[in-house]
């Protein structure tokens, strides 16, 4: 069986991550995926639970898991810690299940360095405006933490040009077909490929 596929995606936030994500998942039947979840010392949004979005820790707990190295990556964002455990992405990887990570720049530049076969892709909002109306939309960050992500979003938008792909994500549809288009050619690539037929080839290649 050939490994899964590492993908991440960044954006800043409000952009459609997430709801973009969540579409990939319930490909089920043609296409196999896990989203990666989190921890985070940020407080729980209505709606959110724990296990499901994040897992919610306390930032002592958080510190203590930095210290066992449980963390692929973390960062601080908007004052919060966020961090990949590590051994979920392994277990997956080596079922053959792709994984999305959903996380900002500075964790995407840590998992590239150690993990440099993973693929990553950076969304763009249409415009600051729809951006900020998306924000609101969403309905579920005050207004000042929503002025806080607007403020950093040009901060997250500055490092778009270490990804592998750019998707500007303003047709929602259209933006999930480019999505799966990445997705599927990445798992044509030779290295794919090679390990997924490698019995077809040898037979093939035999005289
Ligand atoms: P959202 O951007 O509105 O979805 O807000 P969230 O609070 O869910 O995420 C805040 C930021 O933290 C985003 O930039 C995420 O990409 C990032 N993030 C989430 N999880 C992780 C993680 O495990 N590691 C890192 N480095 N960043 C993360
Ligand atoms: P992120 O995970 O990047 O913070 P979300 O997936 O939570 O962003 O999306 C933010 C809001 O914008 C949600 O209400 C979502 O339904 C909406 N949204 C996402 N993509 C689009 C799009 N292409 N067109 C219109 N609304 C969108
Ligand atoms: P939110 O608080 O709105 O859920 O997330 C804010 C930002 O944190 C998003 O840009 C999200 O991608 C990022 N983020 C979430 N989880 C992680 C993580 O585990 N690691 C890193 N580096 N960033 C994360």
């Amino acid at each position: 069986m050939s490994r899964g596929i590492l993908f991440i995606i960044s954006a800043p936030s409000g952009t459609g991550k997430s709801s973009l994500i969540q579409e990939i998942l319930k490909l089920k039947s043609l296409y196999n995926s896990q989203v990666s979840i989190s921890h985070t010392t940020r407080i729980i949004r209505p709606g959110e639970l724990h296990g499901k979005h994040y897992y919610f820790v306390s930032k002592k707990e958080f510190q203590r898991m930095i210290k066992q190295d449980s963390f692929l990556e973390y960062a601080t964002v908007f004052n919060n810690y966020y961090g990949t455990s590590r051994q979920f992405i392994e277990k997956m990887l080596s079922s053959g299940i792709d994984i999305f990570l959903d996380i900002d720049w500075q964790g995407a530049k840590q998992i590239r360095y150690k993990m440099p076969e993973s693929k990553s892709i950076f969304l763009l909002p249409p415009s600051k405006d729809i951006l900020y109306k998306r924000l609101k939309k969403r309905g579920q960050d005050s207004e000042t933490v929503i002025a806080k992500r607007m403020e950093k979003a040009v901060d997250e938008m500055q490092h778009y040009s270490e990804y592998d792909y750019l998707i500007i994500n303003d047709d929602f549809k259209k933006s999930l077909d480019n999505l799966k288009t990445i997705i599927f050619a990445e798992h044509l690539c030779l290295i794919h490929q090679k390990n997924k037929f490698h019995v077809l080839i040898s037979n093939l290649l035999q005289r």
